[in-house]
């Protein structure tokens, strides 16, 4: 059973000390849909120590102040771990005023890698490196909800996509070490911020293709 601890507004000073002695961090969000920010809000953020935990943090959405979760976010002694974070940074970024310091991004190292798949959905991940049949159906539900509303379904969902990213992380690295593709996968990274800026100034498409 995963260890699930749900805040409102921001994490507690406490749990957030606890995570900040951890090395690498898992962190998803769940928003009120695709369009951040322009459309949608910023709804939940998550984060796992990587043993089976999750700390689900329901943001303010009239003011989105979170300064323990943005010292956390800021803080580049800790890895950010999460799957596409060229959504959830745009989103924490936007929403919590921040800067989001040291990541991987396990869908830009799957696709560098693991060239013999054409799927790198965090689903096919946790099914290769896990061995675990993941449900992404309450995918598209509402996390506008109040906390205390969430089902319980909700919450093991959105603990899911935390929970499996730190083996998930790990297996990649090494791949990506194997198939000589870290530097590639680094440089890759560095121009992440870059192509979130594009995105919320509305370019969408891959500006360098033809
Ligand atoms: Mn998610």
């Amino acid at each position: 059973m995963t260890k699930i601890y749900k805040f409102q507004d921001d994490i507690s000073t406490e749990a957030s000390k606890e995570l900040q002695k951890c090395s690498s961090l898992a962190i998803d969000t769940e928003g009120s849909g695709l369009q951040i920010p322009h459309r949608d809000k910023l709804s939940l953020v998550q984060f796992s120590t990587g043993n089976n935990d999750a700390y689900i943090i329901q943001p303010n959405r009239k003011n989105y102040k979170a300064p323990n979760i943005v010292k956390i976010l800021e803080n580049d002694k800790i890895t950010k771990i999460g799957h596409y974070l060229r959504y959830d940074v745009s989103g924490l970024e936007y929403f919590l005023k921040c800067e989001v310091k040291n990541i991987f991004d396990t869908k830009i190292a799957s696709k560098l890698c693991r060239t013999y798949s054409q799927n790198h959905g965090l689903k096919d991940l946790v099914s290769e490196f896990c061995g675990k049949k993941l449900d992404k159906k309450l995918g598209s539900s509402d996390w506008n909800k109040n906390l205390e509303e969430l089902t319980d379904a909700q919450l093991q969902y959105c603990s899911n996509d935390v929970i499996y990213l730190h083996k998930i992380s790990a297996a990649l690295k090494k791949m990506l070490i194997r198939e000589n593709r870290l530097e590639l996968y680094e440089n890759s990274i560095k121009f992440l911020k870059t192509r979130i800026k594009l995105d919320q100034s509305g370019f969408t498409e891959d500006i360098f293709q033809h």
